[in-house]
């Protein structure tokens, strides 16, 4: 398995991420850690409610305010955005110190989910340039893998990902680690999807509350003979939910579970043949708005030309 951390928000690599560090040492356990790069403008996800019924729904199921907190709710709206990654970077370096893997969630984690494909290429460019400028500032090297906010791609996104030479990344939900095919070509980065559902869309759609049922609903879907891949995020796992995911690493470790970084993965797997896949856009229950998905192998060649009549 490796547990990959989402780092979306300004409190939740303050509060989330310590938190986590210390849980995953304690278990003796690695992660992958993806932090968004730039402001936190996390109150803009608010104009969503008026956009999309599917997001109320989850505010409230997800009890959002109790979760995220009223500074993180209003941050980029009647509170001015303040910085992630760049506000802590010394608790950045200290996470690589400790020998968990780092790399960037984005640049501003809420504009590449509301606007993706409205950004254009200047736009994606320009999120990828200040986010992998960020990294650069905090760590001195440039980072090697890329996690795309909220599950969300497109031909141009993946593109430009694909021409800086990263080891991987992880944009889409899916089965297993694959080539993606985008409009006829193979891009030549190895993706590696997330294959389990998050905490908060099991939370929000399946109503499992209790502990123990949600520990069990985990260890049901995890597979035995494939790589699992479970995002947590630093604001849930990291907060509220703490104890469900201790129980969760402690439940996988009882049945012989073991516990690898993503880069690591990336390493073991890039001499193996691989499926090559399309991308698709589909829904996951207990998430708001679509994701990217990995879709069914294809040749990467280009679609035929219609004949002409
Ligand atoms: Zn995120």
């Amino acid at each position: 398995m490796a547990i990959k951390v989402d780092v979306d928000t300004h409190d939740g690599l303050k509060n989330g991420v310590p938190a986590l560090m210390r849980l995953l040492e304690q278990e003796h356990v690695s992660g992958s850690f993806f932090v968004a790069m730039g402001p936190d403008n996390s109150g803009k996800a608010i104009r969503r409610v008026f956009r999309n019924r599917g997001f109320l729904g989850k505010m409230l199921r997800t009890r959002a305010v109790a979760t995220y907190g009223w500074r993180t709710v209003l941050s980029g709206t009647l509170l001015p955005a303040r910085p992630v990654a760049l506000a802590f970077p010394d608790l950045m370096r200290e996470l690589r110190a400790r020998g968990f893997e780092v790399g960037v969630h984005g640049y501003d984690h809420v504009r590449w989910h509301d606007e993706l494909d409205h950004l254009g290429e200047s736009g994606i460019r320009a999120e990828l340039a200040d986010a992998f400028e960020a990294y650069r500032a905090i760590f001195g090297e440039p980072a090697q893998s890329f996690a795309a906010p909220a599950w969300r791609d497109n031909a141009l996104s993946l593109t430009l990902l694909d021409s800086m030479g990263l080891k991987y990344h992880s944009d889409v939900r899916g089965r297993t680690p694959f080539r993606c095919a985008v409009e006829g070509r193979v891009l030549a980065t190895l993706e590696i999807p997330t294959t389990l559902p998050t905490l908060d869309e099991v939370l929000g759609s399946r109503g499992l509350k209790d502990l123990r049922a949600l520990v069990r609903f985990y260890l049901g879907l995890f597979r035995d003979d494939a790589l699992n891949v479970h995002t947590i995020h630093a604001e849930i796992e990291g907060g509220p939910c703490l104890d469900v995911f201790r129980e969760l690493v402690r439940a996988l470790k009882a049945r012989g579970v073991t516990f690898h970084r993503l880069d690591a993965v990336a390493q073991q797997v890039a001499a193996l043949p691989m499926p090559v896949c399309d991308i698709v856009r589909s829904f996951v229950a207990g998430r708001a708005g679509w994701v990217a998905m990995q879709g069914s192998e294809s040749t990467g060649a280009p679609a035929p030309e219609p004949e002409a009549a």
